[in-house]
């Protein structure tokens, strides 16, 4: 605590009255509260669905901090506030997954009716709660070119409600201009989402720059070791009361055990950004530098299409990005990814380990012509030495020939 006087500050949840901290701080100070714990760093896993009221009187009058299992416990709140804190959101909900975090924001904020502005770069299965679930409620949805920046005002219809984003777009990384869209969508009273999953808060605050909504898939750099599915959302204070109220109408709650996992993985996130900054940047200019290589989707690479964007927006860049590869026959892509030793076949990011997947961006988008001019392949980039990363990939693409 240094620099910050005052004994109780140390018991606070927060740990902290004194001036703003920078993030890296918040990471491994919020949410805290051992002078609750009998002085245990990190808030206990706590189980239950029973909370005890010593009294009716007490019951009935609501005087206990928690009242239910699924109404809260010392788990969830620890991980909620020290959320709260690093989004300088009014509130966080947690959900049990990234998806679900999507899903349930959307249904707080949309009424039968509604109109929806979604990105068409958004996480693939994102789009299926517009088309299915959304449409079933009679909300419409119209999925947008990614680039579209100020000129989304000229896609609002008089019901258009809410315009969700996500940036850098998934998979094939398009940078959307947030501060255009939201001035643009603020002008006509319309709500704003983020899935904010690729950047965390600590390279981008969505609230910062006028996003009413910031949603995390926590399963990816929160978590950070690949063992939990977790989702979150931060509103701000306009929006929270709906987002906690369709939160706990709905009965969403998540095990204490996942939100420890999330919490313990939260401590050590800045600093695991920073490496998976670093090494992703090696491999990505290495791999720009390779004869079978076309382009490099990765936003902070001064050539990418969107990096003056990402510049003036994002204070860092994390481990995922995706390659173009020369045209090249599927058998010989999948030679090259088959034969990687490091790199694992799988889908989720954000943990520990390297990842590859190939995959094809024209098969579910509708609003945009995904015309790469090669086979994709996305990358995530992990804690592994990048010189053995950058082997594996040398020993790999020999195969591609
Ligand atoms: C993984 C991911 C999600 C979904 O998270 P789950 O926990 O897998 O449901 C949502 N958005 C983005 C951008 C993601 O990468």
């Amino acid at each position: 605590m240094a620099g910050h006087s005052g004994n109780d500050n140390k018991n606070k949840s927060g740990g902290h009255n004194g001036p703003p901290l920078a993030t890296a701080t918040e990471i491994v100070v919020a949410g805290r509260d051992p002078a609750r714990f009998d002085g245990f760093v990190n808030v206990p896993v706590v189980r239950g669905s029973t909370v005890l009221s010593p009294t009716v009187a007490d019951m009935e009058g609501h005087t206990g901090r928690y009242s239910y299992g699924r109404r809260g416990s010392p788990t969830l709140e620890g991980l909620e506030t020290a959320l709260t804190k690093l989004e300088g959101g009014a509130g966080v909900v947690l959900t049990p997954s990234g998806l679900s975090a999507v899903g349930l924001a959307l249904l707080a904020l949309l009424d039968a009716g509604d109109h929806l502005l979604m990105v068409d770069t958004v996480y693939q299965p994102s789009r299926r709660i517009c088309t299915a679930q959304l449409r079933r409620l009679g909300i419409a949805t119209t999925f947008y070119d990614p680039l579209v920046g100020a000129d989304i005002a000229g896609l609002f219809r008089e019901n258009t409600r809410a315009v969700f984003m996500e940036s850098p777009g998934s998979q094939s990384f398009e940078m959307q201009d947030v501060p255009a869209i939201v001035a643009a969508a603020r002008a006509r009273g319309v709500t704003t989402l983020m899935d904010n999953t690729w950047a965390t808060p600590y390279f981008f605050r969505p609230h910062d720059f006028g996003v009413d909504v910031s949603i995390q898939a926590g399963t990816k750099y929160l978590g950070g070791h690949s063992d939990l599915n977790l989702g979150t959302i931060s509103a701000n204070a306009a929006l929270w009361p709906r987002i906690k109220g369709a939160y706990s109408d709905l009965g969403i709650t998540v095990a204490p055990e996942d939100a420890f996992l999330a919490a313990r993985g939260l401590r050590t996130m800045a600093v695991r950004l920073e490496r998976h900054q670093e090494s992703a940047l090696k491999v990505a200019r290495w791999l720009a530098a390779r004869p079978e290589v076309l382009s490099v989707l990765h936003p902070a690479l001064p050539e990418h299409p969107g990096h003056a964007i990402w510049q003036r927006d994002f204070k860092g860049s994390s481990g995922l990005f995706s390659i173009i590869l020369k045209p090249a026959p599927k058998s010989a892509v999948d030679a090259f990814l088959d034969s990687l030793g490091l790199f694992g076949l799988g889908y989720s990011w954000g943990g520990f380990e390297s990842l590859a997947i190939p995959f094809d961006c024209s098969t579910y988008r509708t609003a945009t012509q995904w015309a790469a001019g090669g086979p994709a392949v996305r990358f995530h980039i992990g804690l592994e030495d990048p010189a053995d990363l950058i082997a594996d990939l040398e020993r790999g693409l020999a195969k591609l020939a």
